[in-house]
């Protein structure tokens, strides 16, 4: 019998089939237009370009297939992020987020959401194992964390949330829905940063969120035509041509950052490497359970931040840019932003080059 998600793979490179009509384009159209024919107000399927589009239903059509869940897109992951915490969340409730997870998130949270009269609580990812979730509205959970990569138990939090009241949100960029299934082990709405492997060429940003709450639902949808965070027609052609090689991609890159980090590991330069893919890693655990492998993000720890920036200006098959899950390997040092890592901290987002030449030019440059 084939696994669920490879069939829901299957099913999302012809989704469109079943509604083309002779001579129809198989690739959906870039629908340019903000404006539809309405000769009355009744039963147009398109009304105006804010409210509903063809492209959006292309692609959400497919990312629907992916979560097995409504989705309503979104121009970045922030504003699939803003839109679950603003139709979830009133003045006077309580919010739970990670201290270690994606920093914008944090600012957003601190900088918006807390003078709305929204209490902010910023626990670390390793926290939520025992944290008390009483009285609170929303837990917030990124699983593995962006950078640090520790892990959830996704399942676990959900149903100490859910007996607490509250709901769950989880941010699932690290891992997309073909290695992590959020939803399925408990979570509310799901979030995601397609600008990163969704996407996958560091062409374009995008973003979801999905749920099967029609009710919670209802609100991110009202939220995107209220607050006019809509994506553009070509952004979410781009991002529907990217999903259909997403799978590819990801074997290729999640295959060999579990040999790259073998190799990293034992390399004398690295002083530490987190990569749930190892045997020995904290966040080991979940590999092969809550995560399908051990992803593509690799953190490592040289010297110091000389040695590291030394590293990533002489590896010639690195590219040197903030966020991942692109085609082209990348890493960069993650104290340069502030986050709470060793000044040598690398994030190292693995690409789909051929493993050897990649790792070739990674020992060069570490030498
Ligand atoms: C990149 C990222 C985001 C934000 O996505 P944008 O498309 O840049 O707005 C959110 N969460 C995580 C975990 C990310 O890595």
């Amino acid at each position: 019998m084939s696994d669920p998600i490879e069939t829901r793979l299957a099913q999302m490179l012809h989704h469109r089939k079943e509604g083309l009509s002779k001579g129809d384009p198989v690739v959906p159209p870039i629908t340019a237009s903000a404006t539809y024919h309405l000769p009355d107000t009744q039963g147009a399927p398109y009304i105006y370009g804010r409210n509903a589009m063809p492209t959006w239903d292309a692609i959400e059509a497919q990312l629907s297939l992916l979560e097995a869940a409504e989705t309503v897109s979104f121009p970045s992951g922030m504003a699939a992020i803003s839109a679950a915490l603003f139709a979830s969340l009133k003045a006077g409730e309580q919010l739970v987020i990670p201290s270690d997870g994606y920093y914008v998130t944090r600012v957003l949270s601190e900088g918006f959401l807390k003078p709305l009269g929204i209490i902010v609580r910023e626990i670390p990812t390793a926290d939520y194992a025992t944290a008390d979730f009483t009285g609170v509205a929303v837990v917030y959970l990124e699983t593995p964390s962006n950078p640090g990569l520790d892990v959830i138990d996704i399942a676990a939090v959900a149903a100490r949330a859910h007996a607490a009241g509250a709901i769950v949100i989880a941010d699932n960029t690290t891992m997309t829905p073909l290695l992590q299934r959020p939803l399925d082990l408990g979570a509310d709405l799901v979030v995601a940063a397609d600008t990163k492997a969704p996407a996958g060429h560091s062409d374009v940003l995008f973003g979801h969120v999905s749920g099967r709450d029609a009710k919670l639902m209802g609100r991110v949808r009202d939220w995107r035509r209220m607050s006019g965070a809509i994506p553009g027609p070509f952004e979410a052609f781009l991002v529907h041509r990217g999903l259909e090689t997403l799978e590819l991609r990801l074997a290729r890159m999640c295959a060999s950052a579990q040999v790259l980090a073998e190799r990293l590991a034992a390399h004398p330069k690295v002083l530490s490497l987190r990569y749930p893919g190892l045997a020995g890693d904290a966040s080991h655990w979940a590999v092969g359970g809550q995560m399908a492998n051990g992803g593509f993000l690799i953190g490592l720890t040289l010297a110091d931040a000389e040695q590291a920036e030394g590293f990533l200006t002489r590896c010639k098959l690195i590219e040197q840019t903030t966020s991942f899950g692109g085609t082209h390997s990348a890493g960069e040092r993650r104290a340069r932003w502030g986050d709470a890592v060793p000044a040598g901290f690398i994030r190292l987002s693995v690409g789909v080059e051929p493993l050897e030449p990649l790792w070739a030019s990674i020992e060069a440059a570490l030498a």
